[in-house]
């Protein structure tokens, strides 16, 4: 359900109520009905995948899968990944952080001279965002895609929101800049555990045609687990395919 909806909902829902309000139990359905739509707020806010506040691309209908790093350029784990990605021959998309950029600009354009797509993962990637006014979103993400620019001469239309948390004014920012917003289907959780094991069984599960899946290129246990990851679709027949060809949409504006 979306944001208007549920507001909608809620509106009428208090009015229905309005007409109870002899009801000795009253002050409870009040509560309740509030309750309810502020449950739905922090829901919506927090999983990108119920599109609540912001219509995100989360999975794909077609077959194959793709494979997704946040937080990079990172010096010393986005080398590793991106060999391990040469040697298998996959092609992933990085969602960059834009203050890491200036000093690792080598590294971006390698990623994007090895047929990787490059999306806008905002420029601070700090909590403030998530209270941030229209304006400084628009400007931050904007710095980002700004950056990726200077460095790779295109203009990333990939967005992912830091922490996948949204609200009405990142709707805005995003529209206001034409970016995409790109969810996920499968959440590695890289950064919550050091056990390739754990991580390896954890996702393997939860990989079917379509899904996008999230890592981080910050991670040891990611670089670790990323092989057997790719030889497992392989055996099951899984294409692993670019972000751009999953979802069927341009990765680049002009
Ligand atoms: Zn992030």
């Amino acid at each position: 359900m979306k944001h208007k909806s549920s507001l909608q909902l809620t509106v009428i829902a208090l009015i229905i109520a309005g007409f109870f309000y002899e009801n000795p139990y009253f002050i409870y359905i009040i509560l309740g009905i509030v309750t309810a739509y502020v449950i739905s707020l922090i829901c919506g806010s927090g999983l990108i995948q119920l599109n609540y506040f912001v219509d995100s691309i989360n999975k794909s209908s077609k077959d194959g899968i793709a494979i997704t790093f946040d937080d990079g350029p990172d010096p010393q784990f986005t080398p590793q990944v991106l060999d391990i990605l040469a040697k298998e021959n996959v092609k992933a998309a990085f969602f960059v952080i834009g203050h890491k950029i200036e000093a690792n600009k080598e590294l971006l354009k390698r990623i994007h001279d090895e047929g990787h797509t490059i999306g806008n993962h905002s420029f601070s990637h700090t909590k403030k965002l998530t209270t941030s006014t229209t304006t400084l979103l628009r400007e931050d993400f904007l710095k980002c895609s700004n950056s990726i620019k200077s460095v790779i001469n295109k203009d990333p239309k990939f967005f992912r929101p830091p922490y996948g948390v949204t609200n009405p004014r990142y709707k805005r920012a995003i529209m206001a800049l034409s970016l995409k917003s790109i969810g996920w289907s499968v959440r590695s959780l890289d950064t919550k555990t050091n056990a390739p094991n754990q991580l390896k069984s954890r996702i393997l599960k939860k990989i079917f045609n379509g899904s996008i899946l999230l890592f981080h290129d910050t991670q040891q246990v990611t670089v670790e687990t990323l092989p057997d990851i790719i030889q497992h679709c392989k055996n099951n027949g899984i294409n692993i395919v670019s972000l751009p060809e999953l979802i069927d949409q341009k990765a680049y504006g002009q």
